[in-house]
């Protein structure tokens, strides 16, 4: 007979397989969860006059600025840098890297396709609430192709360096494991009785799942590519990757890479980059964003905030009723502020990303000769990966990442040495997936986001003990000062993070509003 699961059992199944998002997705479908994110807060307009003040023009700062200014806030953000966006950042001919040691100047052709997202890149179908806010700041969307099967996987321990196909890496490597399980697992070594219908069907569900033989072998699949595409014969095959070189592989985790939450189809991009989005707000809310503005002093008062800035060397002290905050924690930290003890430690806590990208101005699409349209190459070298656009197809030239890594250690490496250097070390480790990888390259942009002028880091690093010493200190508001940015949201390293952040301040300072005690500590 079979055994009938409860919730509890299905759910801590879902987690042992799939981990908390597993848990997450399912617990939804079961109807124990909402299923999709908090609406955007609906704020009240506002009656009185409410000065709020926004320090630094990142994506949940802009988001911030939008709604409370179309709300009757009176809105001014406060910006660093030269520019908006924050980590939001594409390159295109004369950007500027602002990178502290290695400024650098993009020198890509002056081409509407040939651009280089150095932070953002994707998009999620189900990062709502910024999809929305690009359908209403008319930001255009195209498909992003984030898994190519046809791309690259390069491991210097297996098939001596040489690269294979995506496609045949994982469904060889899942045909082996099929047959594996198939020849290993015995009725009655499975907890719980099983009848003969179900043990048949769990059978059949191996088979299938690595496409094995009558006899549970895995001999081949077409999933892995054929052998030839010359549709005037029959179908062949690929032989099969040596299972003995496939089991030397040390990064399996490319095999669920294109199912986890944030990286399965459907993906989207703006078309013409990322940034996109900001001169989408910018539209809206430029006119109140003050740039070169570095804040200095923060003062959390009884009633209100008094910030102090610096601009073309001159310090100006402004105040206001409200202070949303989205400078990265681990610079807030050195700027000279009032905060208590405990928040103000719990700044200095939480470590960043050191995430390192290179994009190379290609005079050649020659990856489409390869088959390849869009998609990352994986490789366990520093570079670790390499995508390739999916715009501009077929035209002569192309934009291509040539290196992205979440490793620090490779991130550190790679931002020691100067930018040709790292171009050259990129070229060199890029020859391994495209042999004459370096007679393409025309020029070259790379960005240390660690190093990058008023950042300093990527994504806040919450490890889970961090998580639960500091998040709700830094998440809730210090009197009317709030602090805001993907740092305090439950999705660190995403723009819907940063977006939630905004939305959960705002909500708050919209009820403060609504009780009355707008501007109290
Ligand atoms: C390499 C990389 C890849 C990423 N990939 C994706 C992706 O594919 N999809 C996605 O959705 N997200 C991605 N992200 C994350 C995304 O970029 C962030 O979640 C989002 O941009 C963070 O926005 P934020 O509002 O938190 O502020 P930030 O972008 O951190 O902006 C902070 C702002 O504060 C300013 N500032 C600093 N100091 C001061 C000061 N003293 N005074 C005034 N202003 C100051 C800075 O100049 C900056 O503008 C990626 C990020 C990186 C770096």
């Amino acid at each position: 007979m079979s055994r009938i699961l409860s919730r509890r059992d299905f759910l801590r199944a879902a987690g042992a397989v799939g981990g908390s998002t597993a848990v997450f997705r399912a617990a939804a479908a079961l109807g124990l969860l909402p299923a999709v994110a908090a609406a955007r807060p609906q704020i009240a307009a506002i009656r009185k006059s409410r000065k709020v003040l926004i320090l630094g023009a990142g994506i949940s700062g802009l988001t911030a600025a939008y709604e409370l200014h179309r709300k009757g806030y009176d809105v001014q953000v406060l910006e660093a840098s030269f520019r908006a966006g924050g980590r939001n950042l594409t390159l295109r001919h004369g950007s500027r890297i602002d990178e502290t040691g290695y400024p650098q100047v993009c020198e890509f052709d002056k081409d509407p396709d040939l651009f280089f997202n150095a932070g953002p890149a994707r998009i999620p179908g189900h990062h709502q609430h910024l999809l929305e806010y690009c359908k209403e700041l008319d930001v255009e969307l195209a498909p992003f192709i984030n898994d190519n099967r046809n791309a690259w996987v390069q491991d210097d321990a297996m098939f001596g360096g040489k690269p294979v196909r995506a496609r045949e890496y994982l469904n060889d490597s899942r045909g082996f494991v099929a047959e594996l399980m198939a020849k290993s697992i015995r009725k009655d070594d499975l907890t719980g009785p099983m009848s003969s219908a179900d043990w048949e069907q769990l059978r059949e569900y191996i088979r299938q799942f690595g496409e094995l033989d009558p006899q549970f072998r895995y001999m081949g699949t077409s999933r892995s590519g054929l052998a030839s595409h010359d549709y005037t014969r029959a179908d062949v095959l690929k032989k099969p990757l040596s299972p003995s070189e496939l089991m030397k592989s040390r990064f399996m985790f490319i095999m669920s890479f294109g199912e986890t939450d944030d990286q399965a189809a459907m993906m989207m991009e703006p078309v013409g980059g990322m940034d996109r989005i900001v001169d989408g707000f910018m539209r809206q809310v430029g006119h109140l964003v003050q740039l070169e503005s570095q804040v200095q002093k923060i003062r959390v008062k009884e009633r209100g905030v008094d910030v102090t800035y610096r601009r073309n060397g001159e310090y100006v002290t402004t105040q206001a009723d409200y202070v949303l905050n989205c400078i990265p924690v681990q610079l807030l930290a050195g700027v000279e502020h009032n905060f208590p003890k405990d928040f103000s430690t719990g700044l200095t806590a939480i470590p960043r990303g050191k995430l390192f990208k290179i994009g190379l101005q290609m005079k050649e699409r020659f990856w489409e000769k390869e088959g390849i349209f869009g998609g990352i190459s994986w490789t366990l070298q520093d570079i670790q990966q390499i995508w390739y656009p999916a715009h501009g197809i077929h035209r002569q030239k192309g934009v291509v990442l040539a290196a992205y890594t979440f490793d620090p250690r490779a991130g550190e490496k790679f931002a020691r040495l100067s930018p040709p250097e790292r171009i050259r070390l990129a070229v060199e480790q890029g020859s391994k997936i495209h042999p004459d990888y370096g007679k393409y390259v025309e020029n070259g942009v790379t960005i240390a986001w660690h190093q990058m002028n008023h950042m300093l880091g990527c994504a806040a690093q919450w490890e889970p003990e961090l998580f639960q010493r500091w998040f709700t200190t830094l998440q809730k508001p210090v009197g009317s000062h709030y602090l805001i940015g993907d740092q305090v949201s439950y999705h660190p390293g995403w723009q819907e993070g940063a977006i939630a952040s905004a939305h959960h301040a705002i909500a708050d300072i919209d009820a403060r509003e609504r009780l009355g005690n707008a501007v109290t500590a």
